[in-house]
């Protein structure tokens, strides 16, 4: 197999990680063929060039023989022009990917050892849950060491700490660990990485990468004015911000990003927070609005005609075993009076009458009531007369 693609010979030799685009196809070429049987030809012996890149008739007679047999060195192996896969640096092929594809040069940390390889994160769905966990493993490992004394009892505050302390410190090995060696680095001539100057990163006792910022003569606590990095997208940033987030009763982005802010910095934080929140379910039941009904469609033809009484006639049955219409002629309380008045000397008084709130008859029972209470008429009329 010959190519004059040093890139594509590259990428089908290469070990290191690609992207996924041209990861999937350079699998696809190395089960077809293994990558020991690439071989290189320069662009200038290359005779399909001749074919995609288009000659005229002159040029095509020019060059019929290497159309025809192929490149001259071809039939002699010892003449296969040498190609070894180092030669290409890897920032050219890098930079070819970019081109092709959406690529994240953000290359796989050296091997760290750390708390990840024993307790994973994402299989705690709290903080508390995860350091509560954390602290325990860190007291088996204690007692293990030490059999004279052992821990014993329910979790102090201290292992508490000492957990969260230790999942910073992992989380910030896995992620930045280029920012992290670039502070532990005592050359002279090292460069300071954007992060690194951009948050004025430094390295407190415990080992913990923090951020400086402008704010050191603040009347905060120290950890406010000098708080610990965690990266964004992690499992653990996941879980601090969430716990935060309820402590603060479901509070919205900026209250739990200022929150957060009293000990943590997260790069582009705001933008994470809101993307976190908007999956949390508790503010989501709270704050979600009911199922709107449909608007109603609109009357039929038949109910907006002009037409004698009764020409369109709707029948339903009802419950009701006795109705009294009255027509009144406006929604004043004098007027219910009357109707009603109307009312028991044709049928018969009631002993309850129930009504909803309309205020006319609100005022209508205000008025019965002061009516047949300034009498003081008998008390069992006053109970009876008006709910
Ligand atoms: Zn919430």
């Amino acid at each position: 197999m010959w190519s004059d693609s040093q890139i594509v010979l590259y990428w089908i030799h290469s070990s290191k990680r690609l992207p996924q685009f041209v990861s999937h196809r350079v699998t696809e070429i190395q089960q077809s063929a293994p990558s020991t049987s690439w071989r290189y030809c320069p662009t200038s012996d290359n005779p399909a060039d001749l074919l995609t890149r288009g000659l005229t008739d002159e040029q095509f007679n020019a060059n019929i023989n290497l159309w025809m047999h192929g490149p001259t060195w071809i039939y002699n192996q010892q003449q296969w022009p040498t190609w070894h896969h180092s030669s290409v640096s890897h920032l050219h092929a890098v930079a070819a990917a970019a081109i092709s594809d959406e690529f994240q040069p953000r290359e796989k940390p050296p091997f760290t050892p750390g708390l990840h390889q024993i307790i994973s994160v994402s299989n705690h769905s709290t903080l508390s849950h995860l350091l509560a966990t954390t602290a325990y493993v860190r007291r088996f490992i204690f007692n293990l060491r030490n059999l004279g004394c052992k821990y014993t009892g329910p979790l102090t505050a201290t292992e508490m700490d000492i957990a969260r302390t230790a999942w910073i410190r992992d989380c910030q090995r896995e992620v930045y660990w280029k920012e992290l060696s670039s502070l532990t680095s005592t050359s002279q001539n090292k460069k300071w990485l954007p992060l690194v100057r951009q948050l004025r990163l430094f390295l407190d006792k415990e080992g913990i990468t923090r951020c400086g910022g402008r704010i050191h003569n603040a009347p905060l606590t120290e950890l406010a004015r000098f708080p610990y990095l965690i990266p964004p997208k992690h499992p653990f940033t996941a879980l601090v911000v969430l716990s935060v987030h309820s402590s603060m009763y479901h509070t919205g982005v900026i209250g739990t990003l200022t929150a957060i802010r009293q000990s943590y910095w997260i790069p582009t934080g705001r933008q994470y927070v809101k993307a976190l929140l908007h999956r949390c379910t508790t503010c989501k039941r709270r704050s979600g609005k009911p199922y709107s009904a449909p608007d109603p469609s609109p009357l039929p033809k038949t109910r907006t005609l002009d037409a004698p009484p009764f020409t369109i006639t709707g029948i339903d049955f009802t419950g009701a075993l006795a109705i009294h219409l009255e027509v009144l002629t406006d929604l004043s309380t004098e007027t219910f009076l009357l109707a009603f008045r109307r009312f028991v000397s044709w049928k018969s008084l009631p002993t309850v009458v129930m009504s909803d709130n309309a205020s006319t008859y609100m005022s209508a029972a205000t008025e019965l009531y002061n009516l047949f209470n300034s009498k003081t008429l008998a008390t069992s009329l006053e109970r009876q007369g008006v709910e």
